[in-house]
Formats: structure tokens, sequence, C-alpha cells
């Protein structure tokens, strides 16, 4: 942890908790080319519910965003640093894979988090490449990599970086197989950030 030190500061610009925890796991994960991290960055349309296309300035997303985009962060030095293909993910929680499906960027890993016997509770990982022995089924401790950033099929505007929507349902709806059926099913979406 000798590269982190300076990490204490972080609890006052990095909320919520959990959001520490997982960018502390981030850094780890991602040295060297993380070590110089200072803030997450967000333009319009990278937070939950917001309209925007962060990669198309000017146009609007068929939905408010059901998540929230991790792609760039400021560094020590004030630079605005992008995420590259191929960072390694780590779990949020301690949770069981529910479900694996594809997104236009890459594939979604949707990980439930028992909450009691009436609810569930549920983060999808989105835009990344699965680690291969992350299998439907399979139990994940926190901070496990559970995979990295996708590589970008074709040349666009649209950076490497993580989506994550977190949701909480009935214990009895299915786990959604395909983005359509998170609009679909009766699954609240919750504010990452709040
Ligand atoms: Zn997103």
């Amino acid at each position: 942890m000798k590269n982190l030190n300076n990490l204490a500061s972080f609890d006052k610009i990095i909320q919520p908790p959990w959001l520490l925890e997982f960018t502390r796991r981030l850094i780890l994960l991602n040295q060297p080319f993380m070590q110089n991290f200072r803030a997450w960055h967000f333009r319009p349309g990278m937070r939950f519910r917001e309209k925007d296309q962060w990669w198309r300035p000017g146009s609007l997303r068929p939905a408010p965003h059901e998540g929230v985009d991790f792609c760039c962060f400021e560094d020590k030095a004030g630079r605005l640093v992008y995420l590259r293909p191929e960072c390694g993910i780590p779990a949020l929680f301690k949770g069981r894979v529910a479900a694996l499906f594809d997104d236009f960027l890459g594939r979604s890993l949707y990980i439930v988090h028992e909450n009691n016997g009436r609810q569930q509770s549920g983060i999808i990982y989105a835009h990344i490449q699965p680690a291969p022995e992350i299998t439907v089924g399979r139990v994940v401790k926190a901070g496990e990599v559970v995979g990295v950033t996708a590589v970008q099929r074709r040349p666009g505007p649209l950076r490497p970086h993580l989506h994550l929507t977190m949701c909480r349902a009935a214990a009895n709806v299915p786990p959604p197989t395909e983005w359509q059926a998170i609009h679909r099913l009766p699954i609240e979406l919750i504010n990452p950030l709040s």
C-alpha cells in the first residue's frame, strides 16, 4: 500500500463510501497507469439520469442514463486521463453472477447481492470483457477481478469505460439478460453516486 499513502485525503472528494473502496482497488489493480489518480471526472451525460451523449456533445441519449460511466480521471497534475482498454475491474461487493450478456461495446455482467428473502439488489458492470472464470452461478468476493474494460470493436468517439448500474428488485424477478429487459422488468434503478 505504500503508493497509496495520500489516499486518506480521498474520502473528502470521493463519495459515497463504496466508491472510495472501489477506486482504491482500481488504482492498485491498474498500476502504474492509475497511480497519479486524484479524482473522477464526469462530463455531462456520464452520471445517473443525465440525458446528454458525452461522446457526442449536443446529442441526447434515447433514454436517461441508467447508471454512471467511469471513463476519465484527473491526475495529480490536473491532467485528464482516459481509462484504457483492458483496465482490471474489481467487484464492488460479494455476490453471485446471475447473468452475462452482450452490450454495444462489450459484455455486461450482472451480479446479485442478496438482501433478504423478498428483495435483491444487483449491480451491472457493462462494457467489459469478463474474466474467463466469471460464469453464471459463481460467487465472487469483494475486490475479485471480474474482467477488464472492453477493447473497442471499431474506432469512434466512445472511449473505453466502465458503466455501473445499481438496481433493486423483488427476489422473484428474473435477472436481466439483455439491456431492454432492464426497462421491461420491474427493476428499480438506483443512483450509484447517491
Ligand atoms: Zn453508461
